[in-house]
């Protein structure tokens, strides 16, 4: 299981970087599902990041158009091109995420679809995901290995003790997908947290019209920003509005929403609604 990946590892002497979430997969069978769950054919350019020494690249190699793995540790390079040596199809970058423009990857335009699969390094999953989402670019599936209570904030519905600024900007942007459960005797190292695929389908269109989105989402972080408060005061608090609380209230008359409710109990619809109209007001 995964022999491929342990010899790698052994024959260039690697240490791997806890700090950089290098914990690399070792179970095929995970590997394959992941890419099965991608639904990957010829007519997908993939990027892939973070592909360790190639554990899931030398599958999605075997499936799509072309590969664009990226990833931030020169050390895994040479495994890493050994590994994919066969394969006319792969383009390494040695590169931190985080620095690339996904639009600047598509070479020829040749493909129909964009996808992104990766393992994801644990310590930057929120921050690489709202990259992927907030840049304007042509991604149409994100299929995530993530740590258990991310894949759980990011599918939860609105009165969950789940639910939070993630669930509302990845339902903005996306239908998530729980795809399986990962224990961790499947990597190397093992970490000390559970696993979950989740299948990112990316929105054409967002599920509800904004005035605008920055206030939206200006919105949603001060309604989590003090989860303990009520929406009225946990607005009311909030540096970026210049509303009383009778105002505040006022507002939330007209949309039907209770004084006492508190921002986890709203849906994206009841969002977008506050949002508008106290965009409007302001
Ligand atoms: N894909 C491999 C696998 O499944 O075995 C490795 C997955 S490991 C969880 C995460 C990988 O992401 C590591 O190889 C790590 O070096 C890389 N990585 C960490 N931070 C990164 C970043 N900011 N940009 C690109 N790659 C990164």
């Amino acid at each position: 299981m995964g022999g491929n990946t342990k010899k790698l590892i052994q024959k260039y002497n690697l240490r791997l970087t806890k700090s950089l979430g290098q914990n690399f997969l070792i179970d095929d069978n995970v590997v394959k599902r992941i890419v099965d769950a991608a639904q990957i054919t010829e007519n997908d350019m993939v990027i892939e990041i973070g592909p360790g020494v190639g554990s899931m690249t030398v599958e999605l190699a075997q499936r799509a158009g072309k590969v664009i793995a990226v990833e931030i540790d020169k050390k895994l390079i040479p495994a890493l091109q050994e590994n994919l040596g066969e394969f006319s199809n792969v383009n390494i970058i040695n590169k931190d995420i985080m620095d690339v423009n996904i639009n600047e990857l598509r070479d020829s335009g040749q493909f129909g679809n964009i996808k992104v699969v990766a393992n994801l390094p644990y310590y930057i999953t929120t921050p690489i995901i709202m990259k992927l989402l907030e840049e304007e670019n042509d991604i149409g599936l994100m299929v995530f290995m993530v740590q258990k209570e991310v894949a759980q904030r990011m599918t939860a519905a609105p009165g969950k003790k789940d639910y939070g600024a993630l669930s509302v900007a990845v339902q903005y942007y996306t239908k998530p997908e729980k795809a399986f459960d990962v224990p961790p005797h499947c990597f190397i190292p093992q970490p000390e947290v559970d696993s979950t695929v989740i299948k990112l389908n990316v929105n054409e269109t967002p599920p509800v019209k904004l005035m605008d989105k920055d206030f939206f989402f200006m919105v949603v972080k001060a309604a989590f920003g003090q989860r303990r408060k009520t929406l009225v005061n946990a607005l009311y608090n909030f540096k970026g509005f210049q509303k009383t609380k009778e105002e505040i209230k006022e507002i939330l008359n007209q949309l039907g929403i209770d004084e006492n409710a508190r921002g986890e109990t709203l849906s994206i619809s009841q969002f977008a609604e506050l949002s508008n109209l106290l965009f409007k007001c302001s």
